[in-house]
């Protein structure tokens, strides 16, 4: 067969990135292809950057329902619902609700914990073989809590996540103060905060850039630009794949990385999954007078402050069932403000730099899907609000399903 030992990868966003390497480290000869003119241009290019190893909470839980209707109605700024009729938009909705029990909640953050633990693992291996720069920073992390509702959630998932290795605490406003000062800024009651001081930063597309390099270099993995996947098929024991400039490839092992448009490819082979696009935004801004060194997210307003030395990025907003690739101005603009009355001299917002809009690929209970959906066509999609984090314990479990070349699938 033509295609024995090629494994392609259709998405050469982190995921796809990522997945060529464990890939290509194990034996197989790795193609990826993007309809972009380089790899991390998706929801990769403009994230909040933030590694948020001990910060895994599940979106769906039993806190988010009061606010769903709010979130259907457009009137909750932070997150917003699209109501436009859409059968899989409405069936990943029930979904997302079955995933709102304290039960489901614990259980998902707990094993998307996991996948963070593994993923951190997995990153510093590689980099004991590959020197890769990436701006990475051990920032540490601050959750801000505004009330005293959000304040007893917090302590319970903390706690759930304590005991499974994660190191955080519950400080008071004072104590927050202490490890950041900048916080004495902070616009509105602040009642708590979640220290996670192992959390990190790094600039998620310069990584995809350099590992990229390092897997031509040293892997032979090729790259594809400006190549679109048009139609997935199995032929023969192999996977065909035809490209919008007309070309056919062929593969053993065919990996979809495609984020957020995971369907159009696999809904003709009724192989559809829960995945929907939850659009979000960031911008940067010259750092203000106050800007925070540590990491800050301000969580009931759903913004989270990166410290880029000099720059400050603010990235959040989640508008779910919203798949245009437009910055809406005023969607920006509510960041932007939310943002300002949170730490108002974190950055100098009059001095925004453009702002950003990417789609997270949501699953309804924020875990990954990594599985073998029919023989040798492997995911490695839905990695949501957190697919830097979890990017390289994702691919490791892909290469662990998927196994060195030669080995037959099912
Ligand atoms: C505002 C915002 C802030 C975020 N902040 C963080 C954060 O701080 N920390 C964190 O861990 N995560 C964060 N995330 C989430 C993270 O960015 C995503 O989960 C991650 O980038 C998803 O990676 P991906 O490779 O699956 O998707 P993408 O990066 O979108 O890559 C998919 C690629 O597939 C390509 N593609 C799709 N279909 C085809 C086709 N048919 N043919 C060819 N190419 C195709 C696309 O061009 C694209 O390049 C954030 C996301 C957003 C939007």
């Amino acid at each position: 067969m033509e295609g024995a030992r090629k494994a392609l990868i259709i998405g050469g966003g982190i995921i796809g990135v990522t997945s060529a390497y464990t890939l290509a480290r194990n034996g197989w000869a790795v193609t990826i292809l993007d309809r972009e003119p380089r790899v991390a241009m998706g929801a990769s290019l403009g994230n909040g950057r933030q590694l948020s190893y001990s910060h895994t909470n599940a979106l769906a839980g039993p806190g988010l329902i009061p606010r769903m209707p709010a979130q259907l109605l457009g009137m909750d700024d932070a997150f917003r619902i699209s109501l436009r009729p859409s059968l899989p938009l409405f069936a990943w909705l029930v979904r997302f609700l079955c995933n709102c029990t304290h039960g489901a909640f614990r259980a998902n953050t707990l094993a998307c914990l996991q996948l963070a633990q593994e993923s951190r693992a997995a990153l510093d291996e590689l980099l004991e073989t590959h020197d890769i720069g990436f701006e990475r920073r051990r920032a540490g992390k601050l959750v801000l809590l505004r009330s005293n509702r959000e304040l007893a959630a917090a302590q319970g998932s903390a706690a759930l996540r304590q005991a499974a290795g994660a190191r955080l605490a519950l400080l008071t406003p004072e104590q927050a103060l202490e490890i950041e000062p900048a916080l004495i800024q902070a616009g509105g009651p602040l009642v708590g905060a979640i220290h996670s001081p192992d959390d990190e930063t790094g600039n998620c597309s310069l990584f995809a850039d350099e590992l990229l390099a390092k897997l031509q270099a040293h892997y032979g993995v090729d790259f594809l630009p400006r190549e679109e996947a048009r139609a997935i098929t199995r032929n023969g024991g192999a996977w065909h794949v035809t490209l919008g400039s007309g070309k056919s490839l062929e593969c053993e092992r065919l990996v979809l990385a495609t984020g957020h448009e995971a369907n159009k490819l696999l809904r003709p082979l009724r192989l559809g999954l829960p995945i929907q696009s939850m659009k979000g935004y960031s911008f940067t801004a010259p750092t203000g007078p106050s800007a925070p060194v540590i990491s800050v997210t301000d969580n009931s307003r759903r913004i989270v402050f990166t410290n880029l030395g000099g720059r400050m990025l603010v990235a959040g907003i989640a508008d779910m069932g919203n798949a245009s690739a437009q910055v809406d101005a005023r969607r920006l603009e509510t960041m932007r403000q939310a943002a300002q009355a949170s730490l108002p001299h974190a950055a100098d917002y009059d001095a925004m730099e453009s702002g950003w809009a990417g789609h997270r690929p949501m699953t309804p209970n924020s875990l990954p899907i990594i599985r073998e959906l029919a023989p040798g066509l492997m995911a490695n999609l839905g990695h949501g609000m957190l697919g830097w984090t979890l990017a390289m314990g994702s691919a490791e479990r892909l290469a662990r399903m998927v196994g060195p070349p030669g080995q037959n699938s099912n």
